[in-house]
């Protein structure tokens, strides 16, 4: 599919793949050979959520990628439920931290807080926005040691 489209724009060097979207999963290089029907994403833990299929060449700083998803889904929720409407905040803030490379206590510390509140959204806001709202990042947590 990249190759039809022109193949990976900047470098040419490939970095990554946003499957689905803002609440969609980051893939890497080496999972460019999945399918992409349902069955075949989700059996690598990814989803085809809105269709978008956008590669990123390694040029592109995926911290500054996942900052504007965070910031994405802070704008849009709408408030109605406490996980979403604390947890997006608290999301953008924490990757915030660690962007700029200032813990609150340790970077594990502020990792293993990041996935609580993605766990606390997903499990308990009530729209898909809020369940989706940390999917692209933790699956770029899961995938590349981006902070150190
Ligand atoms: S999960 Fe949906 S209903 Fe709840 S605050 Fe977010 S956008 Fe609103």
């Amino acid at each position: 599919m990249i190759e039809l489209a022109g193949g990976v724009g900047g470098n040419g060097r490939l970095q990554a793949v946003l499957l689905g979207g803002a609440a969609g999963t980051f893939l890497s290089p080496a999972e460019l050979d999945t399918l992409l029907t349902f069955e075949g994403t989700r059996a690598i833990g990814a989803t085809l959520g809105s269709g978008v299929v956008m590669p990123l060449d390694d040029s592109t700083d995926l911290k500054q990628i996942l900052l504007r998803i965070a910031s994405f889904f802070r704008e849009e929720s709408c408030g109605q439920c406490v996980p979403c409407r604390g947890g997006v905040v608290r999301q953008e803030e924490t990757l915030e931290r660690l962007v700029r490379n200032r813990p609150l206590d340790s970077v594990p510390e502020e990792i293993r807080r990041l996935r609580e509140i993605g766990q606390a959204m997903r499990d308990a806001s009530i729209c898909g926005l809020g369940q989706t709202a940390s999917s692209a990042l933790e699956s770029a947590l899961n995938r590349w040691r981006l902070f150190s």
